[in-house]
């Protein structure tokens, strides 16, 4: 009998990491989301750390911010990409997240003296996160992505927490397992077995998998997928073919041919509805009818990191300009340069006029800014369109300070705290955390409102005065250097409502096609059926210059 509570879908992933689970779990809410379902998501990760703003983004991917600030794991902007939804600190957890709630609740005496343990204690604050966020949203169904991969170590306390909650409703949770289906190049077949072995360590765990979508670089015939349903106990047709996809925004098209939708309602007791796709199907037919490419340079300082690192470490960027670039029929070609090469060789630099616009991401530590600085300086004198990006746009103030106000030797505090002219500096409330080696969670972050000036290109590419826009940030403009910066000629377009922070630096487009810089982390906010108008503005400039 179909019963009335919300629904919980846990996304759990067998054999091995990095085969989609994030997109997976969009995808699934994406076509929930259709059906007319309400939806929300969460993302479990197991590390220790208490959120992702103190991790390396080279080895962990983007640090993604959510509107209230909290730092977290890539796959929530995917969640928010796909789903077109904002998602919040109860939306996202980790392993030290939920442990230092329980502690915390051990030392207030919440557990009014008993024995606090791992189990059930740990599992139970991760249900009571997850109906909580179910609340929070009033969610019709629940998606939870459990990080890791079965059978390590590290997340078998999630999976208890899974099986204590299919044990309390067995009707209203299903499990979706996502695998790898391997064709080892000297066989050149497709091979099932890692995939009945994950399904047995669930099994181990006390779960069952409901569901298998089942990654393979080409689709599963159904010979395979008939063995997977009987090894893995599930029937066939629960089993989905995965394939690998051109773009990540066909994977709910994809699964919806397998009838996915129809069989997770079927799962969960919940009536199938048609899924309207339509919109949906039109942005991803605009990705593959693109007539146009261009060039668009990406500088940083990158060192020993291939191309895949890097694509994950600016992922939301990357979206954004891709998002802006579909819907003018334009196909984005990135290139990651490395800024140390242009100090090592400044003539390198005129390498930048192949580039139909650059952009600079933001960024952290002293490493190659000089050589980002040089780029910039090339960018505006040779009037190639510039988007900067938090970093982008301090970079972009302090080389304008130098060349165009005077002012020598200008810099920001990160590069020298005792700098003679900090045009960027720390902000006073974080100076004292500073001092104490206190990084965690320091920053400005989260999103703040901005008034913009009326007639400058911010405004007219936003075509308001007001807007909201997320930041993850320690430094800001001096004021100290406002007016000399402004009467040199740069227009702060976008400021806080109190005048006081300076959140977009730009040109006036009498001096350049496209010179412009945001405090905020604009990309934070693009979505694929609404891409942000200052990436859109920023394309089209490229565009024009081709
Ligand atoms: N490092 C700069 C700051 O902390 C910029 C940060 C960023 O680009 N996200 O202010």
């Amino acid at each position: 009998m179909a019963s009335e509570g919300p629904k919980y879908i846990f996304v759990v992933g067998g054999v091995m990491s990095g085969v989609g689970k994030g997109v997976a779990t969009s995808a699934i809410g994406r076509i929930l989301k259709s059906k007319g379902l309400n939806v929300t998501a969460l993302k479990i990760d197991p590390y220790i750390n208490v959120d992702a703003g103190t991790m390396n983004p080279t080895e962990h991917g983007e640090c993604f911010v959510l509107g209230d600030g909290d730092e977290c794991d890539q796959d929530m902007g995917n969640y928010e990409r796909f789903l077109d939804i904002d998602l919040s600190r109860g939306n996202y957890m980790t392993t030290g997240r939920v442990y230092l709630e329980v502690i915390k609740r051990e030392r207030n005496l919440e557990y009014k003296g008993r024995n606090v343990e791992v189990v059930p204690d740990i599992p139970l604050e991760v249900i009571r996160r997850i109906e909580a966020a179910q609340q929070a949203a009033n969610a019709d169904v629940t998606l939870i992505e459990v990080g890791g991969t079965i059978g390590e170590y590290q997340n078998i306390i999630f999976l208890e927490a899974v099986r204590m909650m299919k044990m309390k409703k067995p009707r209203d949770v299903a499990i979706v397992m996502v695998s790898y289906v391997p064709i080892p190049g000297n066989i050149g077949e497709m091979k099932t077995k890692p995939t009945q072995y994950a399904s047995r360590s669930l099994n181990s765990v006390g779960l069952q998998a409901d569901i298998i979508l089942a990654r393979a670089a080409r689709p599963l015939d159904e010979k395979r997928k008939e063995k997977i349903g009987v090894f893995c106990n599930i029937p066939t047709e629960n089993v989905i073919s995965a394939p690998d996809v051109a773009s990540i925004y066909d994977v709910p098209l994809n699964y919806e041919k397998d009838g996915l939708g129809k069989i997770l309602c079927d799962v969960l007791g919940l009536e199938d509805r048609p899924a309207d796709m339509k919109d949906w199907e039109a942005f991803v037919e605009s990705s593959k009818n693109t007539t146009k490419e261009l060039s668009i340079a990406v500088v940083g300082k990158y060192f020993d990191t291939g191309d895949f690192v890097l694509a994950d470490s600016y992922i939301s960027v990357l979206e954004a300009l891709k998002a802006a670039g579909y819907a003018q029929g334009v196909k984005v070609k990135l290139s990651y340069l490395d800024s140390e090469e242009y100090e090592k060789d400044p003539s390198k630099l005129s390498d930048l006029s192949q580039y139909a616009g650059i952009v600079v991401p933001g960024g952290f530590g002293t490493r190659g800014i000089e050589g980002i600085i040089a780029s910039i300086g090339y960018a505006r004198e040779n009037k190639i369109p510039y988007f900067g990006l938090c970093y982008g746009m301090q970079l972009a103030i302090i080389e304008y300070a130098r060349t165009k106000a005077g002012i020598e030797g200008a810099t920001t505090e990160e590069a020298d705290a005792a700098a003679v002219h900090p045009v960027i500096g720390v902000m006073n409330d974080q100076k004292e955390k500073l001092t104490k080696n206190d990084y965690g969670g320091t920053m400005r972050l989260g999103t703040y409102p901005c008034v913009l000036t009326p007639g400058t290109v911010a405004a007219s590419a936003y075509g308001k005065e007001q807007i909201n826009e997320r930041h993850r940030h320690r430094y800001e403009v001096n004021p100290a250097y406002i007016e000399q910066l402004t009467n040199a000629g740069l227009v702060f377009s976008g400021k806080s409502p109190d005048g006081r922070l300076m959140e977009i630096a730009e040109l006036p487009v009498s001096e350049h096609p496209f010179f412009l810089g945001t405090q905020f982390h604009p990309e934070l906010l693009s979505r694929p059926l609404t891409p942000h108008p200052l990436f859109s503005a920023f394309l089209k400039a490229a565009g024009e210059k081709g």
